[in-house]
């Protein structure tokens, strides 16, 4: 028995195949949906396949699932998928725990694509295709903002009249299932930094920092949509609200205009004019490309101390996403200089590629962890099968 994880992101599908031990069998994803699409997947740490699909017509999610079920087939035809796990972005108010995906959990979360127009629409066609691709399959949910769902009410709530609280308007968070890999981690690698008060960093594409107390998420960066917090990618990260009224009042702009411009054309890409990938912006070195990055590690920064705040001190600092892990200037950046709150990094550690890059003898513990959504979401789907 076999078990899928799908995690289908903006313009991108991972997928991994783990047995009923999670012990993983092949992992893999799709990139560049819709631009330049590329297949790539490992078995063993050993590349089985890595071509691009540009002259497939991978157009849309569900070409690239296609293009994933057509490598399963015929490389490995003899594994029986019993369960898929999918990574759900928004779950709302409901959904603070994994769910078995029946009917009216698909029809509840197709109602929550508007507070994720970029991620949810595409979880969902990957919940459609896995369900008519393996009929027999039981079929999980794991959502994004879980991981946050306890968290206290100042940190969940914006100052509006109270009843859109009640309604749903609130401060979600994401990223919850790359923050329950890494803190779990960090209470392997470290349990004394992992039971006291950690600030992950969870910095790629789309980016956001969370602040963890004892293992519980008490507040984070994004909000109520996966626009606020940190610039990314392309995204503005946190706005004034009056810039919104600003563009609709005095520049005409219509909402579909300026969602388009804040999802799709800020964040990196909108600062630096150049691109929304952070080693195209190091490699071109430009004023543009620096004004972007220093953008960027500022509002870290600025982050940082507003979560070690809310969380009444600092025991340790993670890093993770593709930035976080690899981009060493980036940590570089963010933790020097802080060291009125303990930090004590250590550069060249940090240049080396370590996964601790504090020294040792900083009452802060800085950390950098590979965070991993895939095994999350099949450790979470194996466990509601046993059920
Ligand atoms: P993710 O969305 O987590 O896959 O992260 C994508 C981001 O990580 C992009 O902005 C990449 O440019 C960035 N990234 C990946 N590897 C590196 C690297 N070695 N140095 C700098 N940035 C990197």
């Amino acid at each position: 028995m076999h078990l899928l994880t799908l995690n289908c992101g903006s313009s991108s599908i991972k997928f991994a195949i783990f047995d009923s031990d999670v012990r993983e069998f092949l992992r893999g994803q799709i990139d560049g949906i819709g631009t330049a699409p590329r297949i790539s997947a490992k078995r063993n740490a050993e590349s089985i396949i890595d071509r691009s699909l540009e002259d497939a017509n991978v157009s849309d999610h569900g070409a690239a699932f296609a293009a994933i079920l057509d490598l399963l087939r015929t490389g490995f035809p003899d594994i029986s998928i019993a369960s898929v796990g999918h990574r759900i972005v928004h779950g709302g108010t409901q959904f603070s725990q994994p769910v078995v995906l029946d009917k009216d959990t698909i029809e509840k979360l197709r109602a929550l694509i508007p507070l994720a127009p970029l991620h949810q629409p595409n979880n969902i066609a990957g919940v459609d295709a896995a369900a008519a691709a393996f009929p027999d399959a039981l079929q999980v949910g794991c959502f994004d903002t879980a991981f946050h769902r306890d968290q206290p009410w100042i940190n969940d709530a914006f100052a509006l009249p109270y009843h859109y609280y009640e309604e749903g308007v609130r401060r979600y968070g994401f990223h919850g299932l790359s923050y329950e890999y890494v803190s779990g981690r960090l209470r392997e690698i470290s349990p004394t930094h992992a039971s006291g008060r950690v600030v992950v960093c969870h910095l790629g594409n789309g980016a956001s920092m969370c602040a963890i107390d004892n293992g519980r998420s008490i507040g984070s960066t994004m909000g109520f949509t996966a626009l606020d917090g940190l610039p990314m990618g392309t995204r503005c990260g946190q706005l004034d609200p009056g810039v919104v009224l600003y563009l609709m009042q005095e520049k005409g702009m219509s909402a579909h205009a300026i969602e388009d411009m804040l999802y799709h054309d800020s964040g990196l890409k909108g600062l630096s004019g150049l691109s929304n990938d952070l080693r195209t912006l190091e490699a071109a070195a430009t004023p543009e490309a620096d004004r972007a990055i220093d953008y960027f590690t500022g509002r870290i920064r600025i982050e940082l101390g507003a979560l070690a705040a809310m969380l009444g001190g600092l025991d340790a600092v993670i890093f993770c996403g593709g930035i976080g892990e690899n981009a060493w200037r980036i940590r570089q950046s963010v933790c020097e200089g802080f060291e009125w709150m303990g930090v004590e990094f250590d550069a060249r550690r940090n240049r080396s590629g370590d996964a601790i890059i504090s020294t040792d003898q900083s009452s802060v513990g800085l950390f950098v962890i590979q965070t991993d959504e895939e095994i999350v979401i099949a450790r979470h789907a194996l466990e509601l099968i046993g059920q």
